[in-house]
């Protein structure tokens, strides 16, 4: 979901921005207007994130799929090993792009678990030569989230796809975060990365130019043209959200949503989420129905309800219901209830 007043603010600027007698999507990348929206958008991210000095902020294109490459042949500086921490898809993702750059370790998996768990701190296994550890704070589609960052001896890559605004993180803790801006943020096709400078600049031979955090970072993320509609919505979802009360207000209602389904889920005896509560996510939650010859009727009931997107992702099944930072307390409220009524008439 994106928030209704961004879409509203989207609609009133469609054909004529503020007056410039162009709509964003006609625009110049280079011309005063779009790069006023651009200067504006980074400014909020940063005042939102409270990001320090010494980080960059870069808008790209190719997701989060295209970081998975980009971040050893930006990170690796010279070293050949990284440590990847597998707690999901999206990790095994990265890691499976990752060894074509690099001699990856994986320093712990709970795949053997299917992926309900996170693997102790203690119980990583390190490589000391490493020359970071990547890892995936929020699994989207298994619905797992570390809700603490780990400290580690290395620069810290994370795929926050998923999960970056929907709380206040410690930016200074990150060697880079990265975020496909289509789960939490804003349209599909902007990709955002922050990126501390120090790493920046070393790139592995070869490097495609689009592909070096530096050479974007010093054209203002416009070597080339950007997604220039996507940084626009993402600058209204930013404004958004600081009319909202900003990252603490966004945790507080997160929280409070993803409470109220787990709860529901917990104590129906019908439905089920598997996800050791200590990992669950805030953003992402997979159920299970008790008769998965049930699935088809939920998603068609759920639909006809005004309940929608809740199939499970093809690679797991069941159901999951995305929460995202747009989803007001009472989408919950009317997806619990629903639940419960389901339960009642095919339990
Ligand atoms: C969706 C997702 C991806 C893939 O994103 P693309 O932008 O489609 O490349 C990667 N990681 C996580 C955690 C995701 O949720």
């Amino acid at each position: 979901m994106l928030p209704e007043a961004v879409l509203e603010q989207a609609r009133v600027d469609l054909l004529d921005w503020r007056g410039s007698g162009m709509s964003v999507m006609e625009m110049s990348h280079r011309g005063k207007e779009f790069v006023s929206i651009a200067e504006q958008a980074e400014a909020d991210l940063r005042e939102l994130l409270n990001i320090p000095a010494g980080y960059k902020v870069l808008f790209l294109q190719g997701g989060a799929s295209a970081q998975f490459a980009m971040v050893p042949m930006n990170l690796l500086r010279g070293k050949t090993k990284a440590d990847y921490l597998n707690t999901g898809q999206w990790s095994k993702k990265a890691i499976s792009e990752a060894k074509k750059f690099c001699q990856v370790n994986v320093v712990a998996s709970s795949e053997a678990v299917n992926f309900t768990t996170v693997p102790a701190r203690e119980s990583w296994q390190c490589d000391p030569e490493a020359a970071y550890l990547h890892y995936t704070p929020n699994e989207t589609i298994n619905g797992v989230e570390m809700h603490q960052v780990p400290e580690v001896g290395v620069p810290l890559a994370a795929d926050l796809s998923s999960t970056l605004l929907s709380r206040p993180i410690d930016v200074g803790k990150f060697g880079v975060i990265y975020a496909g801006a289509q789960k939490n943020i804003g349209p599909a096709g902007l990709t955002i990365a922050i990126v501390r400078e120090d790493l920046m600049g070393q790139t592995l031979p070869a490097t495609p130019t689009l592909l070096d955090y530096a050479a974007m970072a010093k054209e203002g993320s416009m070597y080339n043209t950007p997604p220039t509609y996507a940084w626009y919505i993402a600058g209204l979802v930013f404004q958004w959200i600081k009319a909202q009360g900003g990252l603490d207000e966004m945790a507080t209602r997160n929280q409070a949503k993803a409470e109220l389904l787990y709860r529901a889920i917990d104590k129906s005896g019908f439905y089920k989420n598997p996800v050791d509560p200590a990992y669950r996510s805030w953003m992402n939650v997979p159920f299970t129905l008790a008769d998965p010859a049930l699935d088809k009727p939920f998603l068609a009931e759920a639909k006809a309800a005004g309940l929608l997107t809740l199939a499970g992702h093809r690679s797991v099944g069941g159901m999951r219901a995305s929460i995202y930072n747009a989803m007001p307390l009472e989408g919950i409220t009317a997806l619990v209830a629903f639940m419960a009524d389901f339960q009642k008439r095919r339990g």
